[in-house]
């Protein structure tokens, strides 16, 4: 078997990461795996059956009545929870904070480890999430962390969200990145940090071509491409 490539995409919310890698997975003909969509999923279900997102105990025990796995279909992730498509759900403001509160438990990254190094294994792919050079990549070909300011980063998702026709308050918006932030970035297993192989790449005033066309440089000469 020809030898696999692996492109790591790690950083804060809303730096653009999963915009970016879906372009790259698509020019590449790669496949993009989204990981923040599989906490998501978790987190929707734990909403779901009312389970408190801070009972660690309650969260794990319910882990073993889930079941997550991911398709694709045209070049797009899906996300199945317990066989249910749970794609479109899973993308609201709540779900998201809900995610990233419970990702903090050793119980509920331990699940979805081993589907995610088992996708990377078998394929070209992308992976984007905090920890995927730090931690379940290791050994990914390419490392990125991509990062923007705060403030740009509020900006981008409540036009991403008017565009969606949701409601957006821009200052909600900005403390939500701020704890998300500072939850993502303290937790004790698998923090938020750039792999020290990993390249920075600020967003913050770059177009998507401009960043896009930086990786594929990045990717060139570490002979990933
Ligand atoms: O990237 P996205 O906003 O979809 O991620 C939701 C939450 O899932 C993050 O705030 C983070 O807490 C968690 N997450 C994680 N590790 C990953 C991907 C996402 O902890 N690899």
């Amino acid at each position: 078997m020809e030898k696999v490539i692996n492109i790591a995409i790690d950083g804060p919310a809303g730096a653009g990461k999963s915009t970016i890698a879906r372009r790259l997975a698509k020019d590449l003909g790669f496949t993009y795996v989204d990981t923040g969509a599989m906490y998501r999923a978790l987190a929707w279900y734990f909403i779901q059956q009312k389970i408190s997102l801070t009972d660690e105990v309650a969260v794990e025990e319910a882990l073993g009545d889930i079941t997550v796995s991911i398709g694709h279909e045209g070049g797009e992730q899906h996300i199945f929870l317990n066989g249910t498509d749970v794609s479109r759900e899973i993308r609201r403001e709540e779900v998201g904070n809900a995610a990233s509160a419970t990702s903090g438990f050793g119980a509920v990254r331990r699940k979805l480890l081993s589907l995610q190094r088992d996708l990377a294994r078998s394929q070209n792919c992308i992976m984007d999430g905090r920890d995927i050079g730090s931690f379940v990549l290791p050994d990914a070909q390419v490392k990125i962390y991509l990062t923007a300011s705060v403030e740009t980063r509020a900006k981008r998702r409540y036009d991403e969200l008017k565009e969606k026709g949701q409601e957006a308050d821009p200052e909600k918006i900005g403390e939500d990145i701020r704890t998300r932030d500072m939850q993502d970035m303290n937790r004790s297993i698998a923090p938020l940090i750039q792999a020290e192989d990993a390249v920075l790449l600020d967003s913050s005033d770059l177009t998507i071509e401009e960043v896009l066309n930086r990786i594929r440089e990045i990717a060139r000469e570490k002979g990933a491409l």
